[in-house]
Parts: C-alpha cells; structure tokens; sequence
C-alpha cells in the first residue's frame, strides 16, 4: 500500500530483526498517520535528489527498538523517524543538502557515517543537525 507517491507502508514498518526473530512489528493506526506524516518529508527530501531513498528502517515496536538497540524515546517508536541512504549520494552530503534546504524535519542525524536519521515532528520542527560516532556520543551540527 503506497502512504505517499513513492513510499510504501511495507517498507516503512519492515524489519529484518523482527522478521528473523518473530517480533510483531505492526503500527496502529495512529502509526501509520505519523508515518505518512514523515514520508510527505522523505519526498521532499528525494525530490531534493532526484534520486530514490532507500528506507533501511522506519517504524519500530518497543520489542524491535530494544533489540536494534535504540534509544528508550526514539521517534521510531512513533512512526516518526526513518534511517536512510540515498544511492549515489555520500551520507554527508545528503545530511548538507537536506539541512541547507527548507525542509521541516525535526532532526537530522548523520549516524556512524553510514545512513542518516530523520525524525519529524507534529510540533514546529527543531531544524536540529548532529552528527554521531563510535565512541563520540552525539555532537552538534555535521562533523
Ligand atoms: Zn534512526
């Protein structure tokens, strides 16, 4: 079922933990409304690209966040937060291109140097950019 032109929600809530391990993976309703929310600002983001955006994680039970290891508030709890890549696109200049634009997300994370965080929010969004690494915790902005 496709929640925005090129989003599907089957992508959106897969999970290759929980599919191996049996965890239920399934947004309520309210859950597929706030994943609709945020994939309005993935298409903005691919648009930005002209390029596909593949979704390496989206929504997350509590069951599949503890075992990805996820932080106890995620946004991906909610359905309000997406990890991804863009292919052909460096995960820094993904992270420079979406925070020099216009675009409402909430925060932007450039994770491990290996795909980028985007959570929305149904509140004004922060604009906020971090970067995190092995062993650096969260710092401010794109390092
Ligand atoms: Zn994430």
């Amino acid at each position: 079922m496709l929640i925005t032109p090129h989003f599907t929600l089957q992508e959106l809530i897969t999970s290759q933990i929980a599919a191996r391990e049996g965890l239920d993976n399934t947004p309520t309703p309210e859950i597929v409304s706030n994943l609709r929310l945020l994939c309005q600002v993935l298409e903005q983001a691919r648009g930005l690209f002209g390029r596909p955006l593949i979704v390496s994680s989206g929504y997350r039970s509590a069951q599949v966040n503890a075992r990805v290891g996820g932080a106890r508030g995620s946004r991906h709890l909610e359905g309000l937060a997406a990890d991804f890549t863009i292919i052909g696109v460096d995960n820094r200049e993904v992270v420079r291109r979406i925070s020099n634009s216009d675009l409402a997300f909430d925060q932007l994370i450039l994770e491990y140097d290996s795909w980028v965080h985007l959570s929305v929010s149904a509140a004004a969004p922060r604009r906020e950019v971090l970067t995190i690494r092995k062993g650096s915790g969260y710092l401010p902005g794109l390092q």
